[in-house]
Order: structure tokens, then sequence, then C-alpha cells
């Protein structure tokens, strides 16, 4: 069993059976199980054998699934496996923050693309040690800082003008 155990947490089955969530307002990442209607949702903290150890408690079915998989799925980690589990710099992180919210807001996207199954798969691959901040986050610590400091260029800007008119829609 032990060896078992091993061998899923290289291949990182327990993914299939769960999502990672985007981070909490405090940092903290969490998993969701997919099975059905469970939702349970577990800490995550660099490792899978929380996820194993709730699949095999509460699902037998899914586990015995697994199991069965076991062979077909059993490939060495791959590049992709490794740097799934790498840390990125707060540093890097909060570039890519900044970038996503001027990519919000420049070319007007709703804040809810930072929940869409393309965008993250996309943030994943180009960068899977980033966690997504929530759409909370993003929007009251980033988008909110980056209007405040535009609206004051603008008013500046606009203090020198005689006249103008404006357009907008939402
Ligand atoms: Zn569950």
């Amino acid at each position: 069993m032990q060896s078992f155990k091993k061998d899923l947490q290289k291949s990182s089955k327990a993914w299939t059976y769960f999502d990672l969530l985007p981070a909490d307002s405090e940092g903290k990442a969490y998993t969701k199980c997919k099975i059905s209607d469970c939702a349970v949702k577990l800490a995550y903290n660099q490792n899978t054998s929380c996820m194993l150890y709730h699949i095999e408690s509460k699902h037998p079915i899914q586990y015995e699934e697994m199991k069965n998989t076991k062979n077909i799925n059993n490939q060495p980690i791959s590049r992709q496996d490794t740097l799934k589990f790498k840390n990125i710099s707060a540093e890097r992180a909060s570039l890519i923050t900044k970038a996503i919210a001027d990519f919000i807001s420049q070319d007007m996207r709703p804040i809810s693309i930072i929940e869409s199954s393309g965008f993250r798969g996309l943030i994943e691959l180009l960068e899977p040690g980033y966690i997504l901040p929530t759409r909370r986050t993003l929007s009251e610590q980033t988008i909110l800082k980056q209007y405040e400091g535009l609206k004051l260029k603008l008013l500046k800007e606009l203090e020198t003008v005689d006249g103008c008119s404006i357009t907008f829609d939402y």
C-alpha cells in the first residue's frame, strides 16, 4: 500500500479528483474535491497525501479506479509535474499579478476571467508555481491601486485642457 501511494504522489493522480483553488486573501491555497457533490476543501501544502487520504477514506470507488489505472499512467515525473510544485518568488508572483491586472483593465476584460478554466490553464502552463489571486484580492489590491494612479494622472492632464468629451460603455 505504501508504494502504491508513492506512485500516486509521483503521477499526481489525485488531481483527477481535485481542483486547485485560487489562493485566499492570506495567500493560502486549497484544493477542492470534485467527486459528485462532495466539494470538500483541503489546505494544499505542495503534496497530494491529504487528497489521497480523503479519496481513500471517503470515495472507495474512485480510490479503486485510481489503483486500477496505476500501470497505464505510471510514467516518470515529467518536467511539468516538477514545476507544478516549485514555488516562485514573491517578486515574480507580484509581477504576474500586476500583468494580469493590466491585461484585465487595458483590454477591458471581466475580472471573472481569472476563474475561467482556459485562463487558469494558460497561466498554469506558463508559470506552474504561480497561484492566481481571488477576484476580490485582484480587484481590491491591484486594480483599485492602478485605478487611483490613473485617476491622478488623468486629473493632472485635465487641468491643462479647456474642454473635452467623454464616451464610455460598461
Ligand atoms: Zn470528496
